[in-house]
């Protein structure tokens, strides 16, 4: 049984995964008679059903090619590295990339299908915005290089694309440089949802940002949290990285609404501690990395995440309005953030727009669906939007009616995709490709 990283178990269902060895094996498995449709996975960390069919392809076994040119600050590499194999290299370098998402975990053809942000958003956009060319192989073999200048709606239509218009194999793509590998990070507490926002519009010039809400407050401390600032700094501490690894998932009645609200009360407090910190970088941007197989914790029904994306406009009276929602419903979400979104790309499907996006993960039981369905009713009216790959739930008419560039991004996939044989679990929940 095959899972998103969710590990929420929608279907049941026997899956062949393909493993090609060579590129020509790729072409070869395409053109197989009877291959009716098949998902593209990269690492499986899409959280619901992006990345899941009855056929999937895996390009795990595909020669990894990583190629640095320093002096132009470009990284041309093979789809199947992923984030943390490709950070090996660039930080003896002293480069990094342009964005990076909370886990290393993460291939460059997950990266670039699901157009994933950072916590600089505000700063610089989406990965694909340094993305300079990306080389595809379409259902019937071909391979396409596209860019924002060459075969411009080929590469709206893939970046952030879902893996549904082919398969991404290699990309170019812009790299940073950087002084260290550390970073200075700073914590602000904030009493209230106002407070957290203010943060927002004070500390704008930061590099990165990122807070964590408690959502077990309540009244005049709704929203209360606290917002980590980052950025890169000269130093010459050394690393220290533990790696714990899950082995088996945490028994699932232990992970209560009792320990929720004593987990978030303790963590807001203990973290008033140290308030400034140099870090190193794989520990303010992926924390979680440091427990391998973390998502056992949500225990054997797995959990959910419900990545939102609400416009600026009435921020503070929607937000407190979202909180109140979960509160009042009893569903508490163990692990709540909030980052701010600057102004949206031309692709077709990606996710980000000015804006703020909250993240809530919540265990899974039997109520969900319910309450994700009265959930969706007022996303709707909020005109909210979720993300695809972070998405279990969401139903066709949400979805077409918050991606309102939908139509383009099908006229591409009829032309480059015309058997449609690039579908997942979530492209056919949500009609995508119909
Ligand atoms: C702990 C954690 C933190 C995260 N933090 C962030 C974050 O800060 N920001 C953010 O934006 N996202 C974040 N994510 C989500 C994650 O970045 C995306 O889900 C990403 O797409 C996963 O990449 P993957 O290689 O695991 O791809 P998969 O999960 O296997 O696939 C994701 C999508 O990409 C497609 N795809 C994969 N490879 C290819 C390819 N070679 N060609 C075409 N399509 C392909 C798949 O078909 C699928 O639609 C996080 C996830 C986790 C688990």
């Amino acid at each position: 049984m095959i899972t998103g990283w969710g590990n929420y178990i929608q279907r049941n269902y026997k899956a062949n995964i393909y493993y090609p060895k060579e590129l020509d094996s790729l072409k070869n498995l395409l053109s197989k008679k009877g291959l009716k449709s098949l998902s593209i996975r990269g690492n499986g960390r899409s959280y619901g059903d992006s990345s899941i069919n009855k056929n999937i392809l895996s390009l795990k076994k595909l020669k990894k090619i990583i190629k640095i040119d320093k002096q132009k600050l470009i990284l041309y590499c093979s789809s199947n590295c992923t984030i943390g194999e490709i950070n090996k290299e660039l930080l003896k370098k002293n480069l990094f990339f342009k964005v990076s998402p909370g886990t290393k975990f993460v291939t460059i053809g997950g990266a670039i299908a699901s157009d994933i942000h950072g916590k600089n958003h505000h700063h610089e956009g989406c990965f694909s915005n340094s993305v300079q060319e990306i080389e595809l192989m379409t259902s019937n073999g071909i391979k396409i290089r596209c860019s924002k200048n060459k075969k411009k709606t080929v590469f709206k239509a893939t970046a952030g694309g879902m893996g549904l218009t082919g398969v991404i194999l290699f990309a170019k793509i812009k790299l940073k440089k950087i002084k260290s590998n550390y970073i200075l990070e700073k914590k602000i507490i904030s009493n209230n949802l106002k407070e957290t926002l203010n943060h927002y519009k004070k500390y704008n010039n930061w590099e990165y940002i990122v807070s964590w809400i408690d959502m077990t407050a309540t009244k005049s401390e709704l929203g209360r949290g606290i917002t980590y600032l980052g950025k890169h700094i000269k130093s010459n501490k050394k690393k220290i990285q533990q790696i714990e690894n899950m082995k088996f998932f945490f028994p699932s009645f232990l992970l209560n609404n009792f320990f929720i609200i004593i987990y978030n009360k303790i963590f807001f407090y203990f973290s008033q501690i140290k308030k400034k910190k140099i870090v190193h970088l794989n520990h303010y941007f992926y924390p979680l990395d440091k427990i391998k197989n973390w998502n056992l914790f949500y225990g054997n029904k797995g959990f959910i995440q419900i990545q939102i994306l609400l416009k600026e406009k009435n921020i503070y009276k929607n937000l407190i309005e979202l909180i109140e929602f979960f509160q009042n419903k009893k569903i508490y979400s163990f692990v709540t953030t909030l980052k701010k979104l600057g102004k949206r790309n031309n692709n077709y499907l990606s996710f980000p727009d000015n804006g703020y996006t909250v993240t809530f993960d919540i265990k899974f039981n039997n109520q969900i669906e319910l309450f994700y369905k009265k959930l969706e009713e007022k996303l709707i009216e909020m005109n909210a939007k979720i993300y695809l790959t972070k998405d279990s739930l969401m139903k066709r008419k949400h979805f077409e009616k918050s991606y309102f560039e939908l139509k383009k991004f099908k006229k591409i996939k009829n032309k480059i995709d015309k058997k449609n044989i690039f579908q997942s679990f979530q492209s056919k929940r949500l009609f995508i490709s119909e």
